[in-house]
């Protein structure tokens, strides 16, 4: 079940299946779609401009791009290593203290970590994609950036190496998969059977956290992807593309989740988003999507 029609989405957001998100219009089987990929506007004295709407010949993509700094990259590089390394050291852990009779515990415990990570995606997707600046000091180019830049280029990622997509992520999972590897050796072996359901889900978890947006690339490539990530995408055990497509429609106020996407159909019909977006703007002030709205019309 959609929230959105096709035509809504073929209406509000870039084609994906086109690389370069800009070229000419298409039409659906039997109807025109008026060209959706072009944002019509005037300049001050009333010349009439016309910029793309999405994707990388779009002005602020191609601005917030330009912000990707040195050492942000340094820092997404140590992130990379560091938590991959602590993954194999956590797993190397896990097989070696695995029991058999615990096994339904686990499975157990780490579908709720995965639905824990799925609503952490959401909880972080939303906050980020909703509130704050790219001028906020420090988190505004490191953290908010990607954000607003995908809204623009949403194929942005597809071009991101490893590194570029998955440093946020897996600066997450460091001291969580970090606190797991001390629990391993601070606990005996009784103790560690005793939380392997604890342990499960904490690892999972992470583990899913730490792989969401590279999840959300695949859900944006369109060619190559290996065949084992279209069969997950397809048994909705990863976020499948078409689902994921609902949130790319201006003004991206739902649909948040990007591991799973399990959550996205409930959260959406008990309105929480919009309901916590209602609460923060009464108590606050603060509109929600202001400094995304202020990018997406950006045009020189
Ligand atoms: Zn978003
Ligand atoms: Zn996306």
């Amino acid at each position: 079940m959609s929230v959105k029609s096709d035509e809504e989405i073929l209406a509000n957001s870039m084609y994906e299946d086109d690389p370069n998100g800009n070229s000419a219009p298409t039409t659906t089987d039997d109807q025109e779609v008026e060209q959706p990929m072009v944002h019509k506007a005037t300049t001050q004295t009333g010349t009439p401009i016309t910029s793309p709407r999405w994707g990388p010949q779009n002005k602020g993509a191609q601005e917030l791009a330009s912000l990707y700094s040195p050492g942000k990259r340094a820092q997404e590089i140590f992130c990379v290593y560091a938590c991959l390394g602590l993954m194999a050291l956590n797993l190397i852990l896990i097989v070696k203290h695995m029991r058999w009779e615990r096994i339904n515990v686990a499975f157990v415990s780490a579908l709720c970590g995965i639905i824990t990570a799925d609503f952490a995606s959401g909880l972080v997707h939303w906050a980020a994609d909703t509130w704050g600046s790219v001028d906020l000091p420090l988190i505004g180019k490191n953290f908010l950036r990607p954000f607003r830049e995908h809204h623009l280029d949403p194929t942005s990622i597809t071009r991101h190496d490893f590194i570029e997509t998955n440093g946020d992520n897996f600066m997450v999972g460091i001291p969580i998969l970090g606190y797991l590897a001390h629990y391993f050796y601070v606990k005996s072996p009784y103790e560690i059977q005793q939380h392997f359901g604890w342990i499960s889900y904490v690892f999972l978890c992470s583990i899913f956290v730490a792989m969401t947006n590279q999840i959300h690339k695949w859900s944006h490539t369109y060619w190559g992807l290996p065949k084992w990530v279209q069969l997950l995408q397809s048994c909705h055990i990863i976020l499948p593309r078409k689902h994921h497509r609902i949130h790319h429609v201006a003004p991206h106020e739902t649909y948040f989740c990007i591991t799973t996407g399990w959550l996205n159909w409930p959260l959406e019909r008990i309105r929480f988003w919009c309901t916590l977006e209602i609460i923060i703007e009464h108590f606050t002030g603060l509109k929600p999507r202001d400094d995304d709205m202020k990018w997406a019309k950006k045009l020189t």
